[in-house]
């Protein structure tokens, strides 16, 4: 186990080499240009087990014909499942339009910023609670799906108890990583180093800004 200073280290190493790895390297997406909340939580409620660049079009599209959450709401069931049916998520249009009423009777058709409003809304889980709270909403929540607990667990040298993205220990230490000040760039490029870097095989660790302190690496050298 590791010291507390050389924990810090670790931890500080990680976020600086992150940052600015993702400062030239991060990856450009139109819901990430934005910080309405609603662009945010469409492009979120898409991008579930989807490709990046092919919900692109998709995105734009969609945010064209529904470009607030009261257009959304008065949406036809069809014209949903048309567009999510694209990205092989026809089975979330229906909590799509289900949320989008929501969001207009009992919030006047706004996205709240608060977790467990959040996670009330149909179609909202812990991932997509935390994105809209960093990326639209400007609160410091680190956000953990499978590819980042990849990362933090071959970086850390920790091995997830069972779904690592409810193991209590990975979420306590995304949580105590993440930079406040920074949270929205770091939560982004954990997400491009993931997609870009740390594949789940044949990770690029030659190119990894992680590499000198990551425990992958250590323990494939020693191997
Ligand atoms: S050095 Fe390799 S294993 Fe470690 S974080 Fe980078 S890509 Fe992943």
């Amino acid at each position: 186990m590791e010291t507390p200073s050389k924990n810090t280290e670790l931890i500080d190493f990680f976020v600086n080499s992150l940052l600015s790895w993702y400062y030239q390297n991060g990856r450009s997406f139109p819901w990430r240009e934005t910080k309405d909340p609603y662009q945010i939580l469409v492009a979120e409620l898409m991008l579930q087990r989807t490709k990046a660049s092919q919900v692109v079009p998709v995105y734009l599209e969609f945010i064209k014909e529904f470009p607030d959450v009261f257009s959304l709401s008065r949406a036809s069931p069809e014209r949903i499942r048309d567009y999510f049916s694209r990205l092989g998520l026809e089975w979330r249009a229906e909590k799509v339009l289900t949320l989008a009423k929501i969001l207009v009777e009992k919030y006047g058709g706004r996205i709240p910023c608060d977790k467990e409003k959040l996670l009330s809304l149909p179609g909202v889980g812990e991932y997509i609670s935390a994105a809209v709270l960093s990326f639209a909403c400007n609160v410091p929540v680190a956000v953990v799906d499978s590819n980042v607990v990849r990362i933090l667990s071959r970086y850390f040298g920790i091995t997830p108890r069972g779904e690592g993205r409810r193991d209590k220990k990975i979420l306590e230490l995304a949580s105590k990583i993440l930079p406040e000040q920074f949270h929205r760039e770091y939560n982004f490029a954990i997400i491009d180093l993931a997609a870009l870097v740390c594949t789940p095989r044949k990770p690029k660790c030659e190119m990894c800004p992680l590499r000198e302190k990551c425990s992958w690496v250590q323990k494939n050298k020693k191997d």
